[in-house]
Order: structure tokens, then sequence, then C-alpha cells
């Protein structure tokens, strides 16, 4: 293993995971803390649930990912955060990357979340989102991580003791070679962090080429776009063509829907004309057993000739109906717990295959099914990859879909690539 990530959110560990296979490393989501040895890959990503954990645990458990990274071979080491710099008022990015760099005798590190392709951009140290300012783009309002201010050093600053400074755009825009001079300039004034400006991909390119000797950074999966090509020139890396080479495929397919988003509910429009579609009523049926009991019924006679799709998704005046009548929270748990048990018994059927949409969903499958590790495949749509999930059951083809990414014919469409 060259690259060890340690990810504040699983979304979010999906997605670097899939830039740095997209760059030619086969890489291995792990879920959470790993307590055995880590799974044969070039990059290992671990996803956490610490970015708005509070701060004692965020740090320990990033100490503890960094201390299987590092048995794991890992040469350097990426903090992945979110790409709108979301932090609590304790921080968390803070924190952690002082811990973090504690522990790796590290001096010095940059900082940059930029991914211009999602329209994230860092001018003079502040953060866009598309035309507008992190501040003003409607994250100022978010329930958890509301982002008042724009001005990363500001933000930074507040979380951390130690000094941070700014790599503008000027800088980065010429090159590896004047981003290093200008790193050097910045530790012997005394910083430890930069928060580095980024607006196209090559300047990502630029700033992980300048870095390859760090043995840390923190950043959005933009900025490891860079890092892969500095194995590659160091001789660590071969150049592969099949990073996101996955098992054959083997065993019945299966949609379970949970998100009720509107890309969502576009896609179980198309599917419902192309496999067998089971929508389930929890306001006729509020209880989680007897709406699995329900769909394993129907399901009879129906898992092998293709992909079925079982989904809980409803229009929002039925969402709004069903949070009414059980509370917003009861509501979820009830559709998350159902679709749960649907799918061990998908498993337990032969289904090998399966894609969830919805983010709390997946988490409640994955954490059902045992799911330990995702080795990360082909992405069906940006930020949907196929994986090649493992853990305390049969190792099984698996793809997380969050709400509202993919295309309206993902659902069909996605049994053609794994
Ligand atoms: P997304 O990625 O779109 O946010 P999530 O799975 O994270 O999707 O969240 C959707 C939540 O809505 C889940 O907790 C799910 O159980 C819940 N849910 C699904 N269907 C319904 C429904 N018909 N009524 C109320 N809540 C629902």
């Amino acid at each position: 293993m060259l690259l060890g990530c340690i990810a504040d959110d699983f979304t979010g560990a999906t997605d670097l995971a899939s830039t740095l296979v997209r760059m030619g490393m086969r890489t291995v989501q792990v879920i959470g803390v790993p307590d055995g040895p880590l799974p044969e890959a070039d990059a290992i990503v671990i996803a956490l649930k610490s970015r708005t954990a509070p701060v004692g645990d965020a740090i320990a458990w990033s100490l503890a990912a960094c201390d299987a990274l590092l048995a794991g071979g890992a040469r350097q080491i990426m903090f992945k955060i979110c790409s709108t710099f979301d932090s609590t008022p304790a921080g968390n990015i803070g924190p952690v990357a002082d811990a973090l760099m504690k522990k790796l005798g590290a001096a010095f590190a940059i900082a940059c979340p930029a991914f211009p392709t999602n329209g994230r951009t860092v001018f003079q140290g502040h953060l866009f989102v598309g035309h507008a300012l992190l501040s003003e783009s409607g994250m100022e309002n978010h329930p958890l991580t509301p982002m008042t201010d724009a001005n990363l050093v500001r933000v930074m600053a507040a979380q951390t003791e130690a000094s941070v400074g700014l790599l503008p755009f000027v800088t980065v825009d010429q090159g590896a070679g004047a981003i290093r001079k200008a790193l050097g300039a910045l530790r012997e004034q005394g910083r430890r962090y930069a928060i580095a400006d980024a607006v196209t991909d090559a300047h990502l390119m630029a700033l992980g080429e300048a870095i390859a000797q760090h043995p840390m950074l923190i950043g959005g999966s933009g900025i490891a776009m860079g890092l892969p090509e500095n194995f590659r020139a160091a001789g660590l890396l071969p150049a592969r063509d099949d990073a996101a080479a996955l098992p054959a495929h083997v065993g019945h397919a299966a949609v379970l829907a949970g998100s009720c988003s509107r890309a969502t509910l576009s896609q179980i429009g198309l599917a419902r004309d192309h496999m067998p579609t089971l929508e389930l009523d929890a306001l006729a049926t509020p209880d989680a057993a007897a709406l699995a009991a329900q769909a394993i019924t129907w399901l009879e006679g129906r898992i092998g000739a293709g992909p079925v799709l079982i989904a809980a998704s409803a229009p929002p005046e039925r969402v709004a109906a069903l949070q009414a009548k059980l509370g917003r929270e009861a509501a979820g748990v009830l559709l998350e717990n159902a679709l749960s048990e649907v799918a061990a018994h998908l498993v337990a059927r032969g289904v090998r295959r399966l894609l969830v949409a919805g983010g709390e969903t997946s988490g409640a499958v994955v954490q059902r099914l045992g799911v330990q590790s995702l080795r990360i495949g082909a992405e069906i749509d940006p930020g949907v990859p196929w994986t090649w999930a493992e853990g305390s059951g049969p190792a099984m083809h698996l793809a997380l879909k969050s709400g509202n990414f993919g295309a309206r014919d993902m659902f069909v469409k996605a049994f053609d690539h794994a």
C-alpha cells in the first residue's frame, strides 16, 4: 500500500476512492477503523463518521485509522474532508489535522478542498461553490455544519493553535516548482498549514506534484488527482489500466431504494417499466417486520430472472404523511430497518449484485450485511462505482448511491456494467 487516506464521512470516502481508481490506483474503502490486517491495494481509504462527531472521538478514531494505515505501509497520509470544508464550531478539521501531524512528525501540510469539476474553487483563500462564496452558497444554513465564513485561512486558523498561511493563485498557477519554493518560504515563516488556491484541475495536479514528499495533506477528493503520478514517477506504482477491475459477477441482481430524492423517484419511475417493482406502503403497514415480510412474499419466484426493485421511496406528500403519523426519525428508521431486512433476505436467496439508493439507507444496509470493505470498481454514473464488498457475509457486488446521484436510467444500465 502506498497512499493511506482517512475520510471524515462515508460518501466522501467513496468519492475519493473512485478518484484514485480513475487515476490508476487499485483502491479499497474500509468501513470504520479496521480490526484486522488491511486488504491488498495501492491505496486504502478508511471511512469514518467523524465530521460532526464530538472532537475527542474524531481525534481518537482518526489516530487509530492512521495507525492502521502506517502499519499497512502507507507512505503518505491524506486527511479527506468535505469540498465545502464542513466544520462544527469545535472544528474537527483543525484538531484532527493537528493530532495527525503530531503522530506523523510532520512540520507542514497544505489544505485544499477545491474540486473544480463540482464547482468548488479556492481563490485568495476563499472557497467558492459555483459563483457564490461558501458563506452565501446555502452552506451558511447547513443544520450541522453552518459555514458562515468563506475565508478558509481564517476558518482553519480558528481551529488550530498552529499558524496558517496562504498559497496564492499566482504561485499555484506557475506550477510545481514555484509551489515547492513558496511552501518552503511559508514553512520558514513559521506556518504549519497553508490553504492552497486552486481553480482548475491543472492547479490540483501541480499541487499534488509539489507535495510528493509531504507526509500528510488535507483536502477534498480533487487534490488526490495529482498523487498517483508521484508514486508512478518514483517507480513505486506500475502503470495500470485495470485499477477498476473487480471479480466477475455471479448471482442474482436487485435494487433497494430508500431515498426520496427527486433523482431517485425518477429512476424508480423509469425502472418500473424494465423490472418487477414493489413499492412498500408504510402508511398502510407502519411496521418494519411486516413490511419486510410482505416484500419477502412478493419476491417468491421473482428473484433470478433479472433485477428486481423494492422501493420505500415516496413523493413528498406521502413522506410528510408518514412523518406526521410516526415522527420524522421513526419513519426513517422504520424504512431503513425494513429495507435492511429485505437486503439480508436477498443475499440469503443468492443475490450478489445489489444497488442501494440513499445515503442513510446504504449505511443501514451495509451494517446489516456486515460489510467491512469495498474494493472500488468502475463508475455506473459519476460518483457511483460498483464495488466488491467483503465482510462477515458472502462477497458480492454492491453499489451505494447517494440520493441525488445518477442518471434517470441508472437502475437499468447498472446491470450492464457489473
Ligand atoms: P438520500 O441519500 O436521498 O438523503 P437517505 O437514505 O439518506 O437518502 O435518506 C432517506 C430517508 O428517508 C431514510 O431514512 C429512509 O428510511 C426514509 N424514507 C424512505 N422512504 C420513506 C417514506 N416513504 N416516508 C418517510 N421516510 C422515508
